[in-house]
């Protein structure tokens, strides 16, 4: 009697936590190929290599494949320090015809909906590339597929899990065939009003993509993402956020017009409600924001109020937003029209 009374309490107590567990979108990502060898291996079978070319010495380094800062090693008085961002993974390709032309499948790594393809291969560095948007939370987020050599969805077409939407090519500035891989970002939106900022900046290039430019789009460590959800499946994405540090802090204008802290709630610390003078937002090293705070500091434009201490040039460390080296650091001319986005128009 007495085990039974513990039973259904124990039975009790693990529906409400079930409950509460369930307040949070899972995010359950497949591999978008048949390379799964992210989960095992040293990486040199899931990333496909870049081809380096340092002081004359030639190498095809797997690692250049991975996200992050690992392209164009610079030599500095501090070590080597690579310069170039790479905003998703390149993963290898495994199938191949008689002729060397890559047969991969490119399927969905979750449910959504397709928000965007482009099927001309010269409008963009991505290639043929699709974009879908995916829902965690409320919150939108879009996976990327670039260099397809064939696009299988239509825009507004709503996809499952691991549904196949394409096949990997080698589309897109700098590839060949023996470099054929699929480019795989997952993306925050920065502005649905890009077009009227890009209009504003970039007056004689035509924007052939609406708002999903890649611009617009700010790519999250998608490797580290899919093996921390391979140990936690119920991971967030705030949660997951949480863990890339901060690099630099901006405090921006306060706006009538500010999309992101809509569109990613989670990012607001403190009290939103507050009136403040200005917002200032931290950003990991590849620009990703993560965290916004109402602040009192009266500015007129974006100005840098932080950087991580280091003895290398900011100019070598980010992507253009900042040049100089400690109190000296400052935003380019670049990273001032970057920040414009955020709260375009003001
Ligand atoms: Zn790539």
């Amino acid at each position: 009697m007495r085990i039974r009374f513990l039973t259904a309490l124990a039975v009790a107590f693990f529906a409400a936590h079930n409950s509460l567990v369930a307040q949070h979108d899972v995010i359950d990502l497949v591999l978008p190929t048949d390379n799964d060898a992210l989960f095992h291996g040293d990486g040199s079978e899931f990333y496909q290599y870049v081809d380096r070319d340092y002081h004359g010495e030639k190498s095809t380094p797997w690692e250049g494949g991975q996200y992050g800062f690992v392209r164009d090693p610079v030599q500095t008085a501090a070590g080597v320090v690579y310069t170039r961002f790479h905003e998703g993974i390149d993963i290898r390709c495994l199938h191949r015809d008689a002729n060397g032309e890559p047969l991969d499948e490119v399927r969905a790594i979750a449910a959504g909906q397709v928000v965007y393809t482009s099927p001309v291969a010269g409008y963009s560095n991505y290639g043929k590339y699709i974009v879908i948007e995916h829902r965690w939370d409320g919150s939108p987020y879009f996976s990327l597929y670039g260099h397809l050599s064939k696009i299988d969805v239509q825009i507004g077409q709503k996809v499952e899990r691991g549904q196949p939407i394409a096949v990997m090519g080698y589309t897109g500035t700098g590839i060949n065939q023996p470099r054929a891989h699929l480019h795989l970002e997952l993306n925050m939106i920065i502005n649905d009003r890009f077009q009227a900022w890009y209009d504003r900046f970039y007056r004689n290039e035509p924007n052939h993509h609406g708002i999903y430019n890649g611009i617009n789009l700010d790519g999250i460590d998608i490797a580290r993402l899919y093996l921390e959800l391979h140990k936690n499946p119920s991971l967030t994405i705030p949660e997951f956020l949480a863990g890339e540090e901060t690099f630099y802090k901006v405090t921006v204008p306060r706006s009538g017009y500010f999309e992101l802290p809509k569109n990613y709630p989670w990012m607001v610390q403190g009290d939103a409600e507050r009136k403040g003078k200005s917002w200032e937002i931290s950003f990991a090293r590849s620009g990703v924001p993560l965290k916004i705070e109402p602040n009192d500091k009266k500015v007129s434009r974006a100005e840098l109020t932080y950087v991580k201490p280091s003895p290398v040039d900011c100019s070598l460390l980010f992507r253009g937003e900042i040049a100089g080296r400690g109190t000296q650091a400052h935003l380019t001319e670049y990273g001032q029209g970057l920040l414009r986005l955020l709260t375009f128009p003001d």
